[in-house]
């Protein structure tokens, strides 16, 4: 998911608008935007595509100069119209509303306990949980009950909120899911509104400054009064997602003070070292595959090659949630460039392999189009966990190197070979010359999961 927040900008759901466009990559079932003049909340929520969701009339009943938004794809509590945010509410202490980019681990545990002391649920999603804990706390303050819920909760949170009277943005402790700081001063005689946004490049297409990140368990308050920022939470180690640079997040962002689309370069290049292959053109998976493939070819000196063009109508195939959807859209969003591929060797490069169909498909349209041999490279590890923070993987059993070996994957997906990066290799491309030299998750990579969660079989480990 994606969230913005603004706070003292004329029109706000404008801009909160434009935010969430720039942010359409990290979820497409929902878009939703809040708004306050002061006096109240005004909400508008619907499913699909930001542009699809808002027209000038409904962004012309949220006024006011605060808002918050929120584009959806689900990951605890599947679609619907339900499921979708922010989630605005009025309650004894008066309105509230929140968009929420993560997962809470421990949502069930909670809710569970809640049910059982009368609470009823509106949506299967792990948000509405926050918001009960919210209006139950006993704290005197808005900035008091969101610490006291959050504090109960566990996992992965960005997460903005909004009453009529101040926008509060959170990072969790962890520091799973990005979250961003910006500044906007182009009205003048106005002091600067306040900007945040999952990701930068979502401050470009407004005008905003990017300040800075917020730092893992930050929380940070505009109202009346200025902008602050606090440290409701004990320290943790920082373990932002590391799949956020292979993926999920745009090339133009820079998170952590870390380049997208430099460490997309580094990790074809580190993949190039570790799993060379001996072809003749170097061609990526639209989009994902784009800026590594680059980095491939470029340091084994093979020409790039654009073999498959991808249509900009369709979104992206993973977030649809059923896999008759899912097999269509391959073949909706690809096609094969035969110019580039016939009586060619082939290395194609794309940035993860999830249950292998997507790959399968795209080995078979390169063949049919000519290809002599198809080399697949992944420019991340073999996903082999599930995520429990916010990315939407399946289950163990669906994940097909968790039980294949790289040359079994070669088979299923009917390629010459497949080479993954090493969990290594990743790490140091992410890492580069940047800052920070832990602090990064890779639990969907190595099992190693920073925060505890229930499954079937009891308690994930913690490490
Ligand atoms: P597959 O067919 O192997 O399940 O899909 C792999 C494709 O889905 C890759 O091209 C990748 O870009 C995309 N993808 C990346 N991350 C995820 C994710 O977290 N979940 C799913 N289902 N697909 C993803
Ligand atoms: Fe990111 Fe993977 Fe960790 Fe999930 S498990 S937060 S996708 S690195
Ligand atoms: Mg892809």
């Amino acid at each position: 998911c994606g969230v913005v927040g603004i706070w003292g900008a004329p029109q706000a759901s404008n801009l909160t608008y434009l935010g969430l466009h720039a942010l359409q990559h990290r979820g497409q079932e929902s878009a939703g935007i809040v708004s306050s003049d002061g006096g109240r909340l005004f909400a508008h929520k619907s499913l699909g595509l930001v542009q699809d969701a808002f027209s000038q009339p409904v962004l012309e009943a949220l006024p006011g100069d605060r808002a918050i938004g929120h584009v959806r794809y689900s990951t605890a509590g599947g679609g619907g119209l339900k499921n979708a945010q922010p989630i605005a509410v009025d309650y004894a202490m008066g309105s509230l509303a929140v968009g929420h980019n993560g997962n809470f681990t421990n949502f069930e545990e909670v809710r569970t306990r809640l049910e059982a002391a009368g609470s009823i649920f509106n949506s299967s999603s792990d948000t509405e949980v926050l918001v009960h804990l919210i209006a139950r706390s006993r704290e005197a303050t808005t900035v008091g009950r969101v610490s006291d819920a959050l504090k109960q909760m566990q996992g992965a949170y960005s997460i903005v909120f909004l009453t009529t009277d101040e926008l509060i943005a959170v990072r969790d402790p962890h520091g799973f899911r990005p979250l961003c700081l910006g500044t906007l001063s182009s009205y003048p005689g106005l002091p600067g509104a306040t900007v945040v946004a999952s990701e930068p490049s979502a401050f470009e297409l407004i005008g905003a400054e990017y300040v800075r990140d917020l730092e893992p368990g930050e929380m940070i308050v505009a109202d009346r009064e200025g902008v602050r920022s606090l440290r409701p939470f004990e320290t943790r180690a920082q373990r932002m997602c590391i799949f956020e640079y292979v993926y999920f997040a745009r090339p133009d962002s820079k998170l952590n003070g870390i380049s997208v689309y430099d460490t997309r370069k580094r990790l074809g290049a580190i993949l190039a070292e570790e799993c060379p292959a001996d072809v003749d053109v170097v061609i990526p998976v639209p989009d994902s595959g784009v800026a590594s493939a680059l980095g491939y070819a470029g340091r084994l000196g093979i020409p790039f090659e654009l073999g498959l063009i991808r249509s900009h109508y369709v979104g992206r195939t993973f977030i649809e949630p059923s896999q008759s959807i899912r097999h269509f859209g391959v073949k909706l969003k690809l096609s094969p460039v035969r110019a580039v591929l016939e009586g060619k060797r082939v290395a194609v490069i794309d940035d993860s392999i999830v249950r292998g169909t997507t790959s399968r498909k795209i080995v078979k349209m390169l063949r049919d189009a000519g290809a002599k041999e198809v080399h697949l490279r992944i420019s991340s590890p073999p996903t082999r966990w599930p995520c429990y923070y916010g990315i939407d993987t399946p289950s163990r059993n669906e994940l097909i190197a968790a039980s294949h070996s790289p040359a079994e994957v070669a088979k299923y997906v009917t390629s010459d070979t497949v080479g993954y990066l090493s969990i290594d290799g990743l790490h140091r491309a992410v890492r580069g010359e940047g800052p920070g030299r832990q602090g990064f998750c890779d639990a969907c990579f190595s099992g190693d999961y920073p925060v505890p969660f229930a499954t079937e079989n009891g308690t994930g480990k913690r490490s």
